[in-house]
């Protein structure tokens, strides 16, 4: 509204051009720490209620320009670009419906959390304290065919309480307030994933118990400023354990973390 400041249209632009640039660096970040190979994943910003920026199918991370991003709107429909939209965009849009406050969406495979994945095991034990203060627990979606409504009705279920989930024989997604924040979300993910597997070379995991889990949840809250406050959910008992799902998919008897959404 000040006179003096620039016109609200100039101010979008220059927005959308540094998110544009923020895309492109993550994109080339992903690709320089092996999370993705050829042309996976995609990235994505929400620019406003209805435009999302995203990266375009059958482009390497490692390669891609700002020119070569595109707009789609809520529906996936192209509103600008010159490229094609990814088929895993619905993946996005149904963060971005379920999570007003997500601004940011980052899409791998990054290796060892991949293979978590593929072998069916959710990164859900509370073995590291960074990560039940950052993340809580990693859970692992059903398999769903990239592309199609099988995958999104996956995730719904898991997106409103985590920002971080496993996608069964696929890879990974975490989203954030900002890009920045999905990104670092996608780094802890696959550092966690990496001790979690030498915990398992090692044959002895040593999960965090109720009452240290307690003061996590505490220091959470202060962390986080009550805003995304954790609440420990354990559903079972037996450090360690495992348990056949109906799916077929192993789940750790542990759950540790749910989050309680507070509306902003
Ligand atoms: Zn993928």
């Amino acid at each position: 509204m000040s006179e003096s400041g620039p016109p609200a249209a100039l101010l979008s632009m220059a927005t959308e051009r540094q998110y544009r640039e923020q895309i492109v660096r993550y994109g080339h970040a992903l690709h320089q720490r092996g999370f993705v190979a050829a042309t996976d994943g995609n990235l994505s910003v929400r620019l406003d209620h209805n435009r999302i920026l995203a990266t375009p199918t059958c482009m390497s991370k490692g390669e891609m320009r700002c020119a070569d991003l595109v707009i789609v709107d809520m529906e996936g429909r192209l509103l600008a670009g010159r490229r094609k939209v990814s088929s895993e965009i619905g993946m996005h849009l149904l963060i971005y419906r379920l999570r007003p406050e997500v601004k940011g969406i980052v899409h791998a495979h990054p290796p060892t959390a991949t293979g978590f994945a593929a072998a069916g095991v959710a990164l859900n034990q509370p073995l590291v304290c960074e990560v039940v203060i950052g993340l809580g627990s990693i859970p692992l979606a059903k398999y769903g065919t990239p592309g199609t409504p099988e995958l999104t009705d996956a995730l719904a279920p898991l997106v409103p309480q985590h920002d971080a989930i496993l996608m069964s024989n696929h890879g990974v997604v975490t989203c954030g307030t900002d890009l920045s924040q999905a990104f670092m979300k996608m780094e802890t993910v696959e550092h966690f994933a990496r001790i979690a597997l030498v915990t398992h070379q090692l044959g002895h995991q040593q999960p965090l118990g109720a009452a240290d889990l307690e003061k996590l949840i505490l220091v959470r809250e202060k962390y986080l400023g009550g805003a995304q406050a954790a609440e420990r959910e354990v559903t079972g008992s037996g450090n360690g354990a495992h348990r056949k799902k109906a799916t077929g998919q192993r789940e750790l008897t542990r759950e540790p973390f749910r989050r309680r959404r507070v509306s902003q």
